[in-house]
């Protein structure tokens, strides 16, 4: 639920941005768009593929006790139907009477229509999970869905992982990929859409174990954060209370960040017992126990949940790294403002910019050279329309962390400029030093 005051303006800001730039715009936009569809652009997909990358490395590659999956969108009805989807994934709908928008009663305040002041419907319950037909026949029989979280693969596919990656209780497994579902009310840009992406965790434990692996996920979710850029004022945790809860948590932390529209959920972590687990070896009639090789211990896991959104990570490294300041110009003592968002290094999805002075052929004939060296090193662009001032200013819009400029002195030197984006100090560099510079410097 929106708490904190809302901040229209810097949203607006941030979203003409990401559409300026090629970040994020409206999906199918030649049509007219289609409501609360979004796409990632050239330079989107890049900032969304570098937090999804370093997620990975973190949680998967860096540890001992995680293996990965990537699984099927569309799984057999029976998952949903076990897991007490298709009963309880749903959200309170409310009707307006006279100019019948359709809202989640748990999202608005008061018994009257936000848009118009209109008399409710009471609320019913109304399932988000979407539904298609498998084959040509849209027969009942052929009913299936598209899965609404990420995390339903994990339990399904538990005893083949265990068995193959012979990882030992405690362990997880993990997942990165699109969930879908029918959102009464989607908005604020990317925050809520129908189709998003997950990156969600599975940790598998003995029930004895959940409190103390509960507080260290929670500690790990922080740390991520941290290493988003997000800073931990504009983190809560919201401890949610139990009638508000998921059917299968016994205990969950939503994660809220402060967002220009107010504060919101970022990423949530549960406590799902072995309600998944349980539940799917009873639907199937297939033992989902695990037997521990050493104690001959069997049992049935118990599940915490960390749960990321991709999108929403996006939305708030967006929120936090865009800054508004006065910078100075080419003209003496004059400054003019500038957008900048100032992003960790590695999140940037242009990592270094080469702008040769002017378009002269002669700077062309040394700046592409160093360009064509470079790209293969890091993300890189090279530009060379326009006032070197209005290029600095794009590449500051887009966060890229180093621009190198190629100007006359460069024929006779063989050196470059090197400006940084936080500082704007502008260094000398040396043509030969220039890959080990920027290596080092990216990775401060
Ligand atoms: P909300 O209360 O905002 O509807 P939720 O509690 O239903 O969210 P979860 O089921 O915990 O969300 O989903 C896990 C994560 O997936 C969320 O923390 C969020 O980052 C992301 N997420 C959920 N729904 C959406 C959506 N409609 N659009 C974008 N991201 C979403």
């Amino acid at each position: 639920m929106a708490k904190k005051e809302n901040n229209n303006e810097l949203m607006e800001k941030i979203v003409s941005l990401c559409k300026r730039r090629g970040f994020i715009f409206p999906g199918s936009e030649i049509y007219g768009g289609m409501a609360n569809s979004w796409d990632y652009g050239p330079l989107g997909v890049e900032l969304k593929n570098n937090v999804k990358q370093a997620w990975w490395k973190k949680f998967v590659h860096s540890r001992t006790d995680m293996v990965g999956i990537d699984a099927a969108l569309i799984m057999n009805p029976k998952v949903w139907e076990a897991s007490g989807h298709l009963k309880n994934f749903t959200d309170p709908l409310v009707e307006c009477k006279k100019c019948h928008e359709r809202f989640r009663a748990d999202k608005i305040s008061g018994d009257k229509c936000p848009a118009c002041g209109g008399e409710l419907t009471t609320a019913k319950q109304f399932n988000l999970m979407f539904k298609t037909f498998i084959g040509p026949a849209e027969e009942s029989a052929n009913i299936a869905y598209f899965r609404p979280e990420t995390a339903q693969a994990m339990f399904v596919d538990f005893k083949q992982v265990a068995e193959t990656s012979r990882k030992r209780v405690p362990f997880g497994i993990a997942q990165i990929g699109k969930a879908f579902r029918n959102e009464i009310t989607p908005g604020n840009f990317i925050f809520r859409t129908r189709e998003f992406e997950q990156m969600e965790i599975e940790y598998f434990i003995r029930e004895k174990d959940w409190k103390k692996t509960f507080e260290y996920w929670h500690e790990e979710m922080y740390e991520w954060m941290g290493e988003l850029g997000l800073a931990k004022k504009h983190l809560h945790d919201l401890e949610v209370p139990e009638k508000e809860r998921a059917h299968y948590s016994k205990r969950t932390i939503d994660i809220e960040y402060d967002f220009p529209f107010g504060t919101d959920e970022l990423y949530g972590l549960a406590y799902r017992t072995d309600f998944d687990l349980a539940n799917h070896a009873k639907a199937s009639g297939q033992s989902l126990e695990y037997l521990d090789p050493e104690t001959q211990e069997k049992f049935i896991p118990h599940v915490i949940e960390p749960t990321f959104g991709v999108d929403r990570s996006v939305l708030a490294v967006l929120c936090e790294s865009y800054a508004e300041e006065e910078a100075p110009t080419a003209e003496k003592g004059e400054t003019e403002k500038r957008v900048v968002l100032k992003f960790s290094k590695w999140l940037a999805p242009i990592k270094v910019a080469i702008l040769p002075l002017s378009k002269k052929e002669e700077l062309a004939k040394v700046a592409r050279p160093i360009y064509e060296d470079l790209v293969k090193n890091f993300a890189c662009e090279y530009d060379e329309t326009q006032s070197i001032g209005k290029r600095y200013r794009r590449q500051d819009e887009i966060g890229t962390p180093y621009c190198v400029t190629v100007d006359f002195e460069t024929l006779e030197d063989k050196a470059v400029t090197v400006r940084d984006r936080d500082t704007m100090k502008q260094e000398r560099i040396a043509v030969s030093d220039l890959i080990n510079y920027l290596k080092k410097k990216l990775e401060e």
